[in-house]
């Protein structure tokens, strides 16, 4: 396989469980590179966890995942796995940003102020570059004008707005959102879709779980329906909302539409 048609993100036979319970039952993912791919399915489906197994905020008990080519947490020496260090895990945590639900802004510094961090802080970019950088970043998520704010002084929506330019400050090759929207007021949910559609259009290979349909439809290259662990369901998004297969997947789009 050459690079051009290695996945952005690989995934198989995943298992991850919590103590007794098995949250991820054996999965199989690609995301291809410049690809959209939706996540949906019910509240402790596991949706989260397999994000959060994608860049290693959690370990998995089976399997294997690769982003960009590199196997995650682990690298091959003289034909054994091991297990990363620290900081070769950050490197590789680096080129994968992502958006959770909770804004997680530093409340104490001002929007471009928590855009610049990462590349001050973790990239050793210079503090003229990095504040050019953030402020181009804030024109492009359309906070051109509000870099001088504090998080409280932001809207929920603004506030995403800045969490998603803080992490494309990082130069992700692959972005995950993990329902960026559902804390919002419904009023602001649309002008964080638009950033997100944008950014899809630009190229950039997403992981998003969400409960947004009209954007699976209109921006995923591929719909992932969880349940219980495994992917029930997948396909193009467009075919999958018009004819769901499975009866689960019926209940769910029955809830959420
Ligand atoms: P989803 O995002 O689809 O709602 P999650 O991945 O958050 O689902 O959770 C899947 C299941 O795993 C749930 O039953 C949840 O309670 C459980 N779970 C998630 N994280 C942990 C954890 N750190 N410790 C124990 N159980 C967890
Ligand atoms: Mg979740």
């Amino acid at each position: 396989m050459n690079a051009q048609d290695q996945p952005m993100v690989r995934i198989r036979s995943v298992r991850k469980r919590f103590g007794s319970l098995e949250v991820l039952k054996g999965i199989d993912l690609d995301v291809p590179a410049g690809e959209v791919v939706c996540v949906v399915g019910p509240s402790g489906s596991g949706k989260s966890t397999l994000l959060r197994c994608v860049n290693r905020l959690e370990s998995i008990d089976s399997g294997r995942i690769w982003v960009n080519g590199e196997l995650m947490g682990y690298a091959e020496r003289d034909g054994r796995l091991h297990t990363l260090r620290p900081h070769e895990l950050s490197r590789q945590r680096r080129g994968i940003g992502m958006v959770f639900q909770r804004f997680h802004l530093f409340p104490h510094r001002t929007a471009i102020e928590n855009v610049m961090e990462g590349p001050v802080t973790v990239l050793r970019t210079s503090t003229a570059q990095a504040r050019r950088q953030a402020q181009e970043l804030l024109d492009r998520v359309g906070l051109a004008d509000r870099g001088h704010h504090y998080p409280a002084q932001l809207s929920g929506g603004q506030q995403q707005r800045v969490a998603i330019a803080r992490s494309l400050a990082m130069r992700p090759s692959l972005m995950l959102f993990d329902e960026p929207t559902s804390a919002l007021d419904p009023e602001l949910v649309q002008e964080v879709l638009a950033v997100m559609r944008d950014l899809a259009a630009t190229g950039m290979t997403m992981m998003v779980v969400t409960h947004e349909m009209n954007f699976a439809r209109e921006v995923g290259d591929q719909l992932v329906f969880m349940d219980d662990g495994v992917i029930v369901e997948r396909g193009d998004p467009r075919e999958v909302l018009a004819a769901p297969r499975h009866e689960r997947l019926r209940a769910f789009l029955g809830q959420v539409q």
